[in-house]
């Protein structure tokens, strides 16, 4: 039997206001109607204390707009398609209390949790970019090490963050060819799904990853643990464009039922 999953909820899209997306949060909205999706999820990103240009998430007027935006559309399209305003924290494990400060703040509906970035003296690097500079960076640091940094910070953020879901969670230097969890990153990944069994949050079922590697993240091994502990699957798209809301999603069931039976 397949896993339960959701393919008419697209839980992870984002929009042009996080600067490296494009297309207005109607288009989204517009695509997931055409679709037939019952729900989406705006996740949009939200770092804190980070140290990166160009700025890839939105900063407080951005939100402003995107609440105000969100409700807006909430109303439009009411009885048409439920719609959800949340956030992608992505995890700075110098500022956890400001991260609970910031979501308190807004009006979020899911929060899902993710870590993009690797603190490197002043700066911040980009784990999940394509860019020579930090790639080249991050692997005169070590995969090894920035991995096991990578998981440290998600196992500390599902344990400090109130969340709903952790997104990508093996996207970490996806542009970094030949890299390997090892068996130490394996029992983290272990601890990781122990804590999100513990407080229930959800696995993202990330279907960028079609797009990236084949497959999706997290890789089949971590889903499988996933459902060994009863944790629930969340289909994300992570749709940077309005044409890639509920990518893939038609091939989930069947992909998931050949991987975990
Ligand atoms: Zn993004
Ligand atoms: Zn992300």
């Amino acid at each position: 039997m397949s896993p339960a999953i959701d393919i008419l909820e697209d839980g992870h899209v984002h929009t042009r206001l996080c600067n490296h997306a494009v297309g207005e949060m109607e288009e989204y909205v517009e695509q997931a109607v055409q679709r037939g999706l019952t729900t989406i999820v705006f996740l949009e990103h939200l770092e804190t204390a980070i140290s990166y240009q160009p700025r890839s998430w939105l900063d407080d007027d951005d939100f402003a707009y995107y609440f105000e935006e969100g409700n807006r559309l909430k109303h439009r399209y009411q009885g048409m398609i439920r719609i959800l305003l949340g956030v992608e924290t992505g995890f700075n494990p110098e500022a956890a209390p400001l991260i609970r400060e910031r979501i308190a703040r807004y009006p979020v509906e899911r929060v899902g949790l993710s870590c993009h970035f690797y603190r490197h003296g002043d700066t911040h690097l980009n784990l999940l970019s394509r860019r020579r500079q930090s790639l080249d960076q991050l692997a005169a640091i070590g995969p090894e090490t920035v991995i096991a940094d990578y998981l440290a910070a998600l196992i500390e953020g599902v344990q400090s963050i109130d969340c709903d879901v952790v997104c990508h969670l093996d996207a970490v230097l996806r542009h970094l060819p030949g890299v390997r969890f090892s068996a130490a990153h394996r029992r983290q990944v272990e601890e990781l799904l122990d804590s999100m069994q513990a407080r229930k949050v959800a696995l993202e079922i990330n279907t960028s990853g079609f797009d990236y590697r084949g497959t999706v993240f997290p890789a089949d091994w971590i889903i499988a643990e996933a459902l060994r502990r009863g944790i629930i699957l969340r289909a994300g798209s992570d749709a940077h464009q309005p044409s890639e809301v509920g990518r893939y999603f038609e091939q989930l069931p069947r992909y998931l039922a050949e991987r975990t039976a």
